[in-house]
């Protein structure tokens, strides 16, 4: 806070960023607790004989918002894992990542970092099943990869470090970046394994498929079962919900901190005007007993009893306003009369 009362520039940034923070924290908890309260009421629906008839008979042949659990089957062609034997499944992920040291010239530490250098995500159609194997009904999954929480399960790992040689060491401190190896690993959804969906749930053509929903409903496609899923995103609103109160306290206090400089400052002003006013009112009383007017006052005599020189120096509120015999004649604690300032020492004035 500026003498005049204005914020500094740090104070202004620190509420600017914190005001910033607050709204996006407090937006992105609003939009969890819709996809929460969405998934709450979501309409739970069992894959059973009876689906194809229901779902005929309600209006427009869908559930706008449902889950289902079932298990992952093919429906014509399935995915061989390309390293482990009898593992197929309907999405395959390869990622095949770097993984470097890089000195960090401000903390002088090596840190971890890892960089995907390459990603393919394979896909074929597939459809959930009930898990009594007597059941026949299957509800088509679209689009599976626009799905959120898609974890997807690691088939194979394996990591290649790179081999290093003494010139290559030496380069690597010079150049700041030291390779550790490539990481490759593959993920699969596979054949039987259970699966939760919350989309729409749509009677297509004598076709049950689950779909992204319409009306900005979020598609779940994971391996967890619906509990899990729902008790996770409850706690992803409680993460949202504190950072938005711990980032909106701090503007609150920054504010509120500002304004109190402000009020303290403007109150000190006004108080310091009030004194000076005082003061001139005295003076003016002093004048009418002397009987003089204000332009007969010389500039260089004492403010308080006008007729003598002024004299003496006040510390530290630097003032020039009195003579000796007045200063000696102030009240204890002696304080400045224009600004009630105490006076720490006298400095005398000579004039040569
Ligand atoms: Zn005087
Ligand atoms: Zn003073």
């Amino acid at each position: 806070m500026e003498s005049s009362g204005k914020p500094s520039t740090a104070q202004i940034v620190v509420l600017a960023t914190s005001s910033a923070l607050t709204a996006v924290f407090y937006s992105i908890y609003r939009n969890r607790v819709k996809i929460a309260s969405c998934l709450k009421e979501a309409k739970k629906v069992s894959i059973d004989q009876d689906l194809k008839a229901i779902l005929s008979e309600t209006p427009g042949r869908c559930f706008p918002y449902a889950v289902i659990e079932g298990e992952v089957r093919s429906v014509k062609e399935t995915l061989s894992s390309q390293f482990v034997d009898n593992c197929k499944g309907v999405i395959e992920r390869l990622t095949v990542k770097e993984e470097k040291m890089v000195w960090n010239r401000t903390t002088h530490l090596w840190n971890s970092t890892e960089k995907v250098i390459h990603q393919r995500t394979n896909a074929v159609p597939f459809a959930l099943g009930s898990h009594d194997a007597d059941i026949t009904t299957t509800v088509r999954v679209v689009r599976p990869l626009d799905a959120a929480e898609l974890d997807l399960e690691t088939t194979y790992e394996n990591f290649h470090p790179t081999v290093q040689s003494l010139s290559n060491v030496i380069g690597h401190f010079i150049s700041g970046e030291r390779p550790k190896g490539i990481h490759e690993t593959e993920e699969m959804l596979r054949v039987g394994d259970s699966v939760t969906g919350v989309g729409e749930l749509v009677l297509d053509n004598n076709l049950i498929k689950l779909q992204p929903p319409k009306q900005g409903f979020c598609y779940f496609l994971t391996r967890q079962d619906y509990a899990s899923l729902l008790r996770k995103q409850v706690n992803g609103v409680r993460v949202w919900r504190i950072l938005a109160l711990v980032f909106g306290l701090a503007t609150c206090s920054t504010l509120l901190f500002m304004l109190w400089k402000w009020y303290v400052l403007r109150r000190e002003s006004r108080k310091k005007k009030s004194i000076l006013e005082e003061f001139k009112e005295q003076q003016r009383k002093r004048m009418r007993e002397l009987q003089m007017e204000e332009s007969s006052v010389p500039p260089t005599s004492c403010s308080v009893c006008l007729s003598r020189e002024r004299c003496c120096v006040f510390l530290e509120c630097g003032h020039v306003c009195s003579c000796g015999p007045c200063y000696e004649a102030l009240p204890e604690p002696k304080k400045c009369p224009i600004c009630r300032a105490t006076i720490d020492r006298v400095v005398p004035l000579y004039n040569s």
